[in-house]
């Protein structure tokens, strides 16, 4: 790919050198071992509440840190962890290590947030979710009211009897459930009346161009509303800009992630540059 600069030159970008990628076989093998050997690490993005200024919530991202490939984003494994069925042994890790890691923080007196953990469709789905996750909580001791599950749509509408009890249980625990990616599943809006759901999180595809195109603006602009009607809150994706910042302002939006604020970042990044934040005011200029 090439870029043209201001001066007129083209800059090329070479593909990263990396070793052949191993084939699936050989990748959920690796999976499977990475899982075990604590390959796996949470990079954390947090959440920011615009009215106040202040963080309110730290979303738990995975990445694998491959011993010969480096740092592999989810994108590139957790497809493959779903057809595997690795997905429930890495999902397990990812919420027993989140809860960990709140604890942490919650003994050190820091970071004092709610952490929010994603959960894919296929964990979802199988019938000994919630028993694991809260026996994952009463293992870890974390206080449940500081956990969020993240859930898309897909999950939802798999299986909707079964979903009312999975998320009425949870909620009944004290759990948040947020609906990720909202917007760009094939779902009808029904589920919303009969489903107790905190937050809805519109998908970056539709503020990556809320500035430019009034479509994309019109939609955010219903949800933001949808929201408001519905007293959940309202997270806008993928904010990367000042001039999106300003119209999600102006359309009312609860709460932003985005780069603008922090990409996802590692533990250590984000004890280095948040915990001056505490309690104060984040200013996004
Ligand atoms: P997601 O849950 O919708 O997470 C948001 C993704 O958008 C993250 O990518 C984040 O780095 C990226 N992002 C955040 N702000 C911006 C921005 O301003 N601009 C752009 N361009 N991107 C932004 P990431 O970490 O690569 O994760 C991708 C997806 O992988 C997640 O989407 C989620 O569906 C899945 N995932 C990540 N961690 C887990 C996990 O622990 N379990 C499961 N089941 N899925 C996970
Ligand atoms: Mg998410
Ligand atoms: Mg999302
Ligand atoms: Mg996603």
């Amino acid at each position: 790919a090439a870029k043209q600069t201001g001066k007129n030159k083209l800059v090329t970008y070479h593909p990263v050198l990396s070793p052949q990628p191993a084939s699936s076989v050989e990748m959920e093998t690796e999976l499977r071992k990475a899982i075990l050997e604590n390959q796996l690490i949470l990079y954390y993005q947090p959440r920011l509440e615009l009215s106040t200024g202040k963080i309110i919530c730290l979303e738990a991202l995975v990445r694998w840190n491959h011993p010969k490939l480096g740092m592999i984003p989810p994108n590139e494994f957790i497809p493959l962890a779903e057809e595997s069925g690795l997905i429930l042994p890495l999902g397990e890790w990812v919420l027993r290590e989140a809860c960990l890691q709140k604890v942490r923080w919650l003994e050190a007196g820091i970071l004092d947030y709610q952490v929010a953990v994603n959960v894919s469709p296929c964990q979802f789905q199988d019938e000994n979710f919630s028993d694991k996750a809260i026996h994952i909580i009463e293992q870890t001791g974390i206080n449940p009211a500081y956990l969020e599950f993240e859930i898309t749509e897909s999950s939802i509408m798999q299986n909707m009897e079964n979903t009312i009890a999975v998320l009425e249980k949870l909620c009944k625990k004290g759990i948040s459930i947020s609906i990720d990616d909202f917007g760009i599943g094939y779902s009808s809006l029904n589920y919303l009346k009969h489903f107790p759901i905190h937050c809805l999180k519109i998908d970056r595809s539709f503020v990556k161009n809320i500035h430019s195109n009034k479509d994309d603006l019109a939609i955010t602009n219903a949800i933001i509303h949808l929201g408001h009607a519905l007293n959940v809150q309202v997270v806008a994706e993928g904010v990367e800009e000042l001039s999106q910042l300003e119209i999600l302002r102006e359309t009312t939006c609860t709460t932003i992630q985005g780069y603008l604020l922090s990409p996802p970042v590692s533990v250590y990044e984000i004890e280095q540059s948040f915990h001056q934040y505490d309690n104060r005011p984040v200013m996004i200029s």
